[in-house]
């Protein structure tokens, strides 16, 4: 992993193209580069086995100018604190260019979440809490899941945070489990709004769905969900990854029986009817879409130069590096970047929050229409920044975000 570049450095890289096309003054250049607040904390942790064990946790507020911070919580053993400020900056441009009311954050702890227990995942996640409990709340960062925590880690946030403020908070935290007031629709949010951009992306490209190919690189959360839904419009599944392999099938592999597969087998290599292939390989595969849905840095200059898909939709935060957008821009594969197309798990954590802070309850037809406009709305809004402007379509992205927040900050001055 050394050898791949730095995310918060590509993230630089992105701001500096959209800053310079925005002509933003070295002020407010300076600003934007910088995380508001950034916190480090060492959680000692009594492990199952009688033994203490310590992890470093983070959480970053990038920029709060358009409201409260927001962004998910991963753990993972290649957390750094690189990887969290990158992740808290795209998160910034996210629920900008989405135009919702929250400003950027993101949380990680270094551990190995496969390798513990239950009771020790609850034990990290209540002391981690415990760590930065005075920093987040319903008005000032509101956290969620992300890479390895779930809505079951999300409660267990809840009630932490609540035990030390004495009453019941939920909204602290979006991606709760229903029961405690976690909104309809929530676990498949980002899936089904990489669903929608894939769509709006197939009209303005005059791609047939109904004879499309895809192929997607990390069957979690976001890609399942997403190969799940897409499927349900036409396209063909032949190719899908996790940690351990990919898998491809000529004939199209069933997205559903795949993910029931994953969850009792723990991968999805050895499924019936599929060969094994290398993550490169499904990268390189000849099909109409592909969607990277793991971690950062997968899209490398070198992979790039080997893309066969005519269109390129985003799952994860920060799949290609600047060098690889370059190539992927020259090349014209269409790219629909992340801070867009997987968009919709924060859309929908902000109706979460809408619905906790108003007491109110939406169906899951409700929340799923309203994330629909308003991803389609941003999709389109992209598209045609892109269009008017002649720009690749993340540097359209970024110019609408980056713009939006550059605003907040010059409207509400420079304190004192
Ligand atoms: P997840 O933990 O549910 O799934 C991640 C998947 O990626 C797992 O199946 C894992 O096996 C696989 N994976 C890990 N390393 C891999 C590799 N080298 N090659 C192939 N597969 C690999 O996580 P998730 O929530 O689905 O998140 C995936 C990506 O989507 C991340 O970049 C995350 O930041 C982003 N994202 C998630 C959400 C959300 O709501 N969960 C929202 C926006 C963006």
């Amino acid at each position: 992993m050394s050898s791949l570049p730095d995310p918060f450095e590509n993230a630089l890289k992105q701001l500096e193209i959209a800053s310079d096309y925005l002509k933003l003054d070295n002020g407010m250049k300076e600003i934007l580069s910088n995380p508001k607040r950034i916190l480090t904390v060492s959680l000692p942790v009594r492990m199952d086995n009688g033994e203490v064990k310590v992890f470093t946790g983070y959480r970053v507020q990038y920029n709060d100018a358009r409201g409260p911070a927001k962004g998910g919580i991963r753990y993972h053993p290649a957390v750094t604190l690189n990887e969290v400020k990158a992740l808290a900056c795209w998160m910034t441009w996210k629920c900008a260019v989405v135009d919702i009311p929250f400003g950027g954050a993101k949380g990680g702890v270094v551990c190995d979440p496969k390798t513990m227990s239950a009771g020790e995942l609850e034990r990290m996640t209540r002391r981690y809490t415990a760590a930065i409990a005075d920093f987040i709340g319903p008005y000032r960062d509101i956290p969620a899941p992300d890479v390895y925590t779930n809505s079951q880690v999300m409660a267990w946030i809840v009630d932490t945070y609540s035990q030390l403020k004495g009453y019941m908070i939920p909204e602290v935290v979006t991606g709760k489990p229903v029961s405690l007031g976690g909104s309809l629709g929530r676990d498949t949010a980002t899936g089904r709004g990489v669903a929608f951009c894939t769509r709006e992306a197939a009209k303005v490209n005059g791609l047939n769905l109904k004879e499309a190919t895809f192929a997607v690189q990390g069957y979690g959360n976001v890609g399942s969900n997403y190969a799940i839904l897409l499927q349900e419009l036409g396209p063909k599944l032949v190719a899908a990854s996790d940690s351990s392999g990919a898998v491809y099938s000529k004939k199209g592999i069933d997205a559903k029986q795949l993910l029931e597969y994953k969850e009792k087998t723990g991968s999805v290599v050895g499924f019936p009817g599929t060969e094994k292939i290398s993550d490169k390989e499904l990268l390189q595969l000849d099909v109409d879409i592909l969607c990277p849905a793991a971690l950062e840095n997968t899209i490398t200059k070198e992979v790039a130069e080997g893309v066969r898909a005519k269109m390129i939709v985003e799952g994860a935060n920060g799949p290609t590096t600047p060098e690889a957008d370059k190539v992927l821009e020259e090349k014209g594969v269409f790219v629909v970047p992340d801070i867009l197309a997987n968009s919709g798990g924060v859309i929908v954590s902000y109706l979460e929050w809408v619905q906790n802070l108003n007491r109110m309850r939406w169906s899951e037809e409700e929340v799923n229409t309203r994330l629909e406009k308003k991803i389609t709305d941003a999709f389109h809004a992209v598209y045609k920044e892109s269009k008017e402007r002649k720009l690749y379509t993340r540097t359209a992205a970024l110019v609408l975000a980056v713009g939006r927040v550059a605003d907040a900050i010059r409207t509400l001055g420079i304190f004192p």
